[in-house]
């Protein structure tokens, strides 16, 4: 299955992207080679693709609770965020104002904040707070509600915690309300169940890179009777909401890979997670100065966000990563000084963790011994760090011995 030997890589980056399922690849393949035909072809050559298109739809459409018609194929789950809130913009011209979290991805945050450029029009964003665990205050979601509100985009369970907002609550108050409910939920799908059929909720992104299908192929639900209008505009595909000639390929991967979590979800939630506590407790345990970022319980079941005090996070995936072992830090390495994430920032780690912040995501394709291998590796890198750290040795006297400079940005 996985390659072992000296070039084994522990792969435990899982939210950053995911090894392509061997199911996936294999039914994908003939679409590349002897089955090339245009689904709108008139011919039955094209036709067959067609049909495993649609088989495609009723895989995903079946792992949410959705109806096939409710699918829409995107090139990524940028594309479907984008999508979502540009349409809910176009459809009611009138409201200019967006509701969303200050912990969104990029692909949300980073758009809502350029869209008075991209639309011409002056709008006003609302960036709900989170609290030190991550967690979204109900009370102030509602007030934040008004009649100018034309959507809400709420993501289902955070990239960089796992933290895992209530989307149920907070989609029966907008509807309430008669406003628009997005939610990105490119982290939850495969990975905790997700049913939309008594959820009253708008528009719900995927991606199929964050469960095992492969980069470049994306999903947007969008619910039976909810107003849209496309972002790619062309030929008639999609039923017209998303114009461009299909990725054939991709999109029958992301139905198998669909297929794929719900044969593998039960697993998710128990071996995982076991998985994902036991490296977290032993790194919290082995580690003093050691800290969760987020919620302990309402998180994905594959996530764990560590700081530890006093060393750049950067530091230390360079070590892990001579180990083969991947993770990724909370913080981005921009023009020499090193940010903390916005995630943590607005959660309030205060600065001597959020630099020191390492996200463990696993998958299904991760094994004890991979685990025992990175709570044996990682306890002593930070011992090492801390004992080049000038701010490490000015609040713990004594404890340290070595000197050297504060490890710097790779
Ligand atoms: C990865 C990710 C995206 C972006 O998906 P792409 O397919 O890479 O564009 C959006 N939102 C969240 C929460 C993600 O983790």
């Amino acid at each position: 299955m996985i390659s072992s030997g000296p070039d084994h890589v522990i792969y435990m980056d899982n939210n950053a992207t995911t090894r392509v399922a061997p199911e996936v690849l294999e039914e994908m393949l003939p679409y590349f080679s002897d089955v090339y035909g245009n689904p709108s072809s008139m011919h039955s050559f094209g036709g067959q693709v067609g049909k495993k298109i649609i088989e495609s739809r009723e895989k995903i459409a079946s792992l949410i609770g959705a109806s096939p018609e409710e699918i829409v194929f995107t090139s990524c789950g940028t594309e479907s965020d984008s999508t979502a809130i540009l349409s809910a913009l176009q459809s009611f011209p009138d409201k200019r104002h967006i509701v969303t979290t200050r912990v969104e991805h990029p692909a949300v945050k980073n758009l809502c904040e350029r869209l008075d450029s991209l639309t011409g029009h002056k709008h006003r964003i609302t960036q709900l707070p989170v609290d030190r665990e991550g967690l979204i205050d109900l009370e102030h979601y509602e007030e934040s509600l008004t009649d100018d509100t034309s959507i809400v985009s709420v993501m289902w369970a955070n990239n960089e915690t796992g933290v895992i907002f209530p989307i149920h609550e907070m989609a029966e108050i907008a509807k309430s309300r008669g406003i628009l409910f997005h939610s990105d939920a490119v982290q939850a799908i495969g990975k905790i169940p997700v049913d939309l059929s008594d959820l009253p909720i708008d528009f719900i992104s995927l991606s199929g890179h964050k469960l095992h299908a492969p980069k470049g192929i994306g999903a947007l639900y969008v619910r039976k009777g909810t107003p849209f209008v496309p972002f790619m505009i062309g030929g008639h595909q999609e039923k017209g909401r998303r114009g461009g000639t299909e990725n054939v390929a991709a999109i029958i991967g992301l139905g198998k890979a669909c297929e794929f979590a719900a044969a593998h979800i039960e697993e998710e939630n128990t071996r995982i997670k076991g998985l994902r506590d036991k490296l977290e407790n032993g790194l919290l345990e082995k580690v003093t100065n050691s800290m969760l970022n987020g919620h302990k319980t309402k998180r994905l079941p594959n996530t764990t966000s560590v700081s530890f005090e006093y060393v750049e996070g950067e530091s230390i995936l360079l070590h892990l990563d001579r180990y083969n072992i991947c993770a990724s830090s909370g913080s981005a390495c921009t023009s020499g000084s090193l940010e903390p994430s916005h995630v943590l920032r607005a959660m309030g780690v205060p600065f001597t963790a959020a630099h020191g912040s390492v996200r463990l995501s696993l998958s299904i394709f991760n094994t004890e011994e991979e685990v025992d291998l990175v709570l044996e590796k990682l306890p002593p890198i930070i011992e090492n760090l801390r004992g080049m750290s000038p701010f490490w040795q000015s609040e713990h006297k004594g404890n340290v011995g070595r000197g050297g400079s504060h490890c710097g940005c790779p």
